[in-house]
């Protein structure tokens, strides 16, 4: 991990977190094959130095490296070591705001995790954490990444009215807050943020920012961030059609904590999965099912009623599912050593009620 800084100790400035991605990506041969490339090839500070002369004046930066990296390689220490810096930098006074460059492919597992365990924090300290990427290499022709930067940086150091601190992420021209980022499409420079249901960051939508209030008000306090050592392992299964028991069973054997499974329409799970699934949650295997389709809401006892210990995911997206089943055990954990009966399925209740905002 590296900082940089050339301004004297306690300037008001933005924190800027490098964790890589394609905004740090390079491209061997950036005209003929510019989607060949490795992400997180370059530091915080070179791409900080590309649009250097764009910033707008009077708005002080400072950068760490926090990772560099290919977020598809994410680890859970890496959640742990962001969660920790951001739970600092909202705590310090001289810093303002915050911007992370992060990879697209896990930057939806980053958003929520960031929400569930900083969001409150970002609201009461009335500061913006924005998450940014990009789509091509920064040395691609026609790169995104230093337009995406620039706006993350004017939405986290300049006044929106109305929009409050909090957690959210800026790409291609929309913002969203940062939970209900998904990355839809394997290409488009719009991944992250789909059209419909996000403000243009120039024509911030009245709805969405009641729809940001009304995130922000059933939002009462963060979850503890897991140690690196300590993130409950849990796997996302996808039901199919051809399923076959041995997929759920071979888990029975493992350590496994807690499963999700991405089911077919509403959630629906194949007949073969359901024996050896009861059987899981018997061994005490924790279980939340989501949809496979990437939109609508998976709802408890539909289709069918849910085996007793099982949550529905809500707007849940199996990848965020499994972050929030994750701060959810361990809050779990947390809250019983010290002395309170809550249970994973509390905590999880409160995570997946989030609004949706539209
Ligand atoms: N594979 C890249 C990453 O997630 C994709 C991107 O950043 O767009 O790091």
């Amino acid at each position: 991990m590296s900082s940089t800084s050339n301004i004297p100790a306690n300037t008001p400035h933005i924190l800027v977190l490098g964790m890589g991605g394609t905004i740090a990506g390079l491209a061997l041969n950036p005209e003929q094959t510019p989607m060949q490339y490795q992400a997180g090839q370059v530091g915080i500070e070179a791409l900080l130095g590309q649009v250097q002369s764009a910033i707008p004046q009077g708005i002080a930066l400072v950068s760490r490296q926090l990772a560099n990296i290919d977020s598809r390689n994410l680890a859970e220490a890496n959640l742990t070591d962001l969660g920790i810096a951001v739970r600092e930098a909202l705590m310090d006074d001289s810093v303002k705001g915050l911007v992370i460059t992060h990879g697209t492919d896990t930057i939806e597992e980053t958003g929520i995790f960031l929400q569930v365990t900083c969001g409150k924090l970002a609201q009461t300290q009335s500061k913006r954490v924005i998450l940014t990427g990009a789509m091509l290499p920064s040395n691609a022709p026609g790169a995104d990444g230093p337009s995406n930067l620039l706006d993350a940086l004017r939405w986290a150091s300049t006044s929106i009215e109305n929009c409050p601190g909090g957690i959210f992420a800026v790409m291609g021209g929309k913002v969203c807050m940062a939970m209900d980022l998904a990355k839809r499409h394997a290409r488009a420079l719009n991944a992250p943020i789909q059209d419909s249901p996000n403000s243009p960051i120039r024509l911030v939508k009245p709805s969405w920012l009641s729809g940001v209030k009304a995130v922000q008000a059933a939002w009462n306090e963060d979850l503890p961030i897991p140690q690196a050592g300590e993130w409950p392992w849990i796997e996302i299964l996808t039901s199919h059609a051809g399923a076959r028991p041995e997929t759920v069973v071979q888990w029975l054997k493992s350590d496994v904590q807690g499963l999700i499974v991405a089911g077919s329409g509403q959630g629906g799970i194949h007949d073969a999965w359901v024996k050896p699934l009861d059987q899981a949650m018997a061994q005490g295997i924790a279980l939340v099912r989501t949809t496979r389709t990437g939109a609508g809401a998976t709802l408890q006892n539909i289709p069918e009623v849910d085996s007793i210990g099982c949550c529905a995911s809500g707007s849940f997206t199996a990848p965020r599912a499994r972050i929030a089943l994750q701060l959810a055990l361990n809050a779990a954990k947390q809250a019983n050593l010290v002395g309170k009966p809550l249970t994973w399925q509390d905590f999880f209740a409160r995570i997946a009620d989030l609004p949706e905002v539209w």
